[in-house]
């Protein structure tokens, strides 16, 4: 939500919400229920820092509904993080879980603060300290944490440790995308991106556009970013630029990925150690096949929607796409394929990492991967056939199928 209006975030999305649950024919109390989240917690959190003094960190977590099932969604640390940021994403994760047809309702976390301004052990009394504040409100069977933005396997180890040690029992599914040793599954860091992979070949296939030697922009470089355009570049496309918060790389013959794979830092900065560099907004207006935001909200706005001359844009990002910006790139006749469609595959492998827990038997990486397909294109093609069928724009088709299953389980249920 860096540079944006956040109210925006939650009011686009409580838009979106009112008309699929109207398209699908329900009523204002539905509507009522599901466009905000069921509980949302603020936590103030003291943490002993290296120097000797105690700072209060504020954090988050938001359930936004629970009649399919637990909540499930990541947490984020970023100085930017808000409430009603956290309410949207709870949300979003709602819709990646129904549009996947996950078991799942969402939730979402988050703490302001700048890991990059902290050392390994006050993330660690951090990530602890959140854990203590939220644990009354989570659990395997209630709500499942993840990594999202700057958070990583070792914070999802930390928070893990913590969990099972107020619990006094080992609880490896209290949490997703912790490390392979302590029951993180195969496949799942790079699970965002090869999901974005999977649907840019799907959307692809519909445009008559072959990946071989295809034009891909990837804007942002860290877990989602950097993995997709790796896995581009082993297609056969030409990622032909790349950025960070820092700035972006353009090279028309496709640039050297595993290069800068090699050099990006642990936060996906690399841009900051090259000299020939483009601005973000010149990035975003490349002449290009396909264009992937995959930093941050907000940024395909009414300011240079006019401008992007990809013909396909595939979110892997949460929210980079105003409501105003989808409806004029929409009419120019580029196809989108929303967030909550493209970005589900970080869900939907932490779905098997939690099975797997649950079970306490693991799957091998082709396994996973065949299955995150499976979903992933069996999602598309969800969408992607009530665009056409009803004449409504892929965004608020890809709305109808994720809340459908919430809302029949809402109204199943008798809540409503
Ligand atoms: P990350 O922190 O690993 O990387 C973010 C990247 O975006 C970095 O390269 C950073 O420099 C860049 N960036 C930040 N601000 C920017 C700006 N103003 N302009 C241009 N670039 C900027 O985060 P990530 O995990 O890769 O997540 C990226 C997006 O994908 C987020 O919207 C996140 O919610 C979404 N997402 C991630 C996952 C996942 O599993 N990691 C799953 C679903 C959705």
């Amino acid at each position: 939500m860096t540079g944006m209006d956040n109210n925006n975030v939650l009011a686009s999305t409580q838009i979106v919400i009112e008309e699929a649950l109207r398209k699908l024919g329900y009523g204002d109390d539905m509507i009522e229920l599901l466009k905000e989240p069921m509980r949302v917690l603020t936590v103030r959190i003291p943490v002993r820092m290296d120097d000797g003094k105690t700072r209060v960190f504020i954090g988050y977590r938001a359930q936004h509904n629970d009649a399919v099932g637990p909540t499930k969604g990541g947490v984020r640390f970023h100085p930017d993080v808000n409430e009603l940021e956290v309410k949207a994403l709870s949300i979003w994760m709602s819709l990646k879980c129904g549009i996947a047809d996950l078991p799942y309702g969402g939730g979402k976390g988050g703490i302001i603060c700048d890991p990059r301004k902290m050392s390994f052990r006050e993330l660690e009394r951090l990530s602890r300290g959140y854990v203590r504040a939220i644990s009354q409100i989570v659990g395997p069977n209630k709500d499942i944490p993840a990594p999202d933005v700057m958070t990583n396997a070792q914070i999802m180890a930390w928070m893990m440790d913590e969990y099972s040690r107020i619990r006094e029992f080992d609880s490896p599914g209290f949490i997703t995308g912790k490390p392979l040793v302590l029951g993180g599954s195969l496949g799942r860091e790079s699970a965002t991106a090869k999901g974005v992979a999977i649907m840019i070949h799907e959307a692809m296939a519909k445009q008559g556009i072959s990946v071989a030697g295809a034009r891909i922009v990837v804007q942002g470089f860290g877990n989602a970013g950097s993995y997709l355009a790796k896995f581009m570049h082993d297609a056969g496309a030409k990622v032909v630029g790349i950025s960070d918060v820092h700035g972006a790389l353009y090279n028309e013959q496709g640039l050297d990925i595993e290069h800068l794979m090699d050099r990006r830092d642990s936060f996906g900065m690399v841009t900051n150690l090259f000299q020939n560099t483009i601005s973000n907004d010149e990035l975003l207006t490349l002449d290009c096949d396909v264009l992937v935001p995959a930093a941050i909200e907000n940024q395909i706005t009414a300011s240079n929607a006019d401008r992007i001359r990809a013909k396909i844009i595939v979110e892997a990002a949460n929210g980079p796409t105003t409501l105003e910006a989808t409806r004029i790139v929409t009419d120019r006749g580029i196809l989108l394929i929303p967030d909550v469609l493209a970005s589900a595959g970080g869900v939907i492998v932490s779905y098997f990492e939690w099975v797997q827990n649950n079970q306490g038997y693991y799957w091998s990486e082709a396994e996973v991967d065949a299955k995150l397909r499976e979903m992933m294109v069996r999602g598309f093609n969800n969408v992607y056939e009530l665009h056409t069928l009803k004449k409504v724009d892929m965004r608020l088709a890809a709305y109808m199928v994720g809340v459908r299953k919430m809302a029949e389980a809402v109204r199943l249920r008798g809540w409503v």
